[in-house]
């Protein structure tokens, strides 16, 4: 089954069970998050998980957290500091990574002293006083990440910021493209078509990464081509946490424009800047400048541009280049 010209079928995602309206929380409660189960849901196909939930702990429990406990960073109960938690929640972690092995992306809870990605209260006492930080990861999620560094993963807090979102996104298709390619079977060929189809998304992201790739990919023989990709692809992927400014976007929409250099009438290089300018200014969303692009290339069609996944990186219905 098609699901849209982007995939074939659903992309499968790990997620935090609670977000999906689990009641698994501690209080018996849940954290439904509806962009996420709905708009999302329509082309992300979930595996949920609630470590706590498979360690034992119960519905409802007393609630955990993390603390500091000499150099390490462990996940015990909120009362007394007496149960310690941290090797049951990484053994779950280790349990499930057959299946997260499949993933393109996982998208986490945060806070939480299982789930959350980044800025998870850490608990430090001292004395009588108990004082916090806000730098630790929750136990099942930082083994996820250490486990697939590559692998995109998110917060449902962060989804609510447009520009947060767009850069997950993109990161989760580029996954999905990347698996797809694996599954047609990994070359010199499929990994340099892969690489050219995602150039310019690279280049829009981190030039030092795109410089750099280059002739890390043209070292590839058909004898190293797997550690070859494998550095590739966290390259990649780390370069596409990095947010792409408004400047960044101009100056691979102004090298596009460079394939229409011979076409385009001088009024219609002067409408292109002026879209490009609009949109650096703030004034223009992305879709604007990269739909007057699409509109000159149906008109004279480009091969490396038609191929090329910045055009059209994920499905448009999905709005997200109108707000970034
Ligand atoms: S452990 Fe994770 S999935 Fe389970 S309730 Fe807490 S945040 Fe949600």
């Amino acid at each position: 089954m098609t699901v849209n010209k982007h995939q074939d079928h659903k992309i499968p995602v790990g997620i935090s069970a609670c977000l999906l309206g689990d009641e698994v929380r501690f209080n018996s409660g849940h954290k439904l998050h509806s962009y996420i189960e709905q708009t999302l849901g329509e082309y992300f196909e979930y595996r949920k998980f609630c470590p706590e939930v498979d360690i034992g702990l119960g519905v409802p429990r007393k609630p955990i957290r993390l603390v500091r406990h000499n150099d390490e960073v462990i996940c015990v109960d909120s009362e007394n500091y007496a149960l310690d938690y941290t090797q049951k929640l990484r053994d779950s972690a280790d349990a499930q990574m057959h299946w997260v092995s499949g993933l393109c992306a996982y998208i986490f809870k945060r806070d939480s002293p299982s789930c959350g990605m980044e800025r998870v209260k850490i608990y430090q006492t001292r004395g009588e006083a108990t004082t916090t930080a806000k730098d630790g990861a929750g136990i099942f999620a930082e083994r996820v990440m250490q486990k697939f560094p590559a692998l995109p993963v998110e917060e449902e807090g962060r989804l609510g910021d447009a520009i947060l979102r767009e850069n997950f996104i993109q990161r989760v298709y580029v996954m999905y493209r990347w698996k797809q390619m694996l599954a047609q079977g990994l070359s010199v060929a499929t990994l340099t078509d892969f690489h050219a189809r995602h150039k310019l998304i690279l280049m829009s992201h981190c030039q030092k990464t795109y410089r750099e790739q280059g002739p890390v990919l043209a070292s590839a023989r058909k004898d190293n081509v797997a550690e070859i990709a494998e550095q590739y692809l966290l390259a990649l992927m780390t370069a596409l946490k990095k947010r792409a400014s408004r400047g960044d976007h101009v100056n691979v929409l102004e090298h596009i424009q460079g394939y229409l250099r011979d076409d385009l009438q001088a009024d219609d290089k002067a409408e292109l800047r002026e879209s490009f300018e609009r949109y650096l200014q703030g004034y223009l969303p992305l879709i604007v400048p990269i739909t007057l692009l699409n509109h000159y290339f149906r008109r004279y069609p480009n091969e490396y541009i038609s191929r090329s996944w910045y055009m059209h990186p994920y499905p448009s219905e999905m709005s997200l280049q109108n707000f970034i």
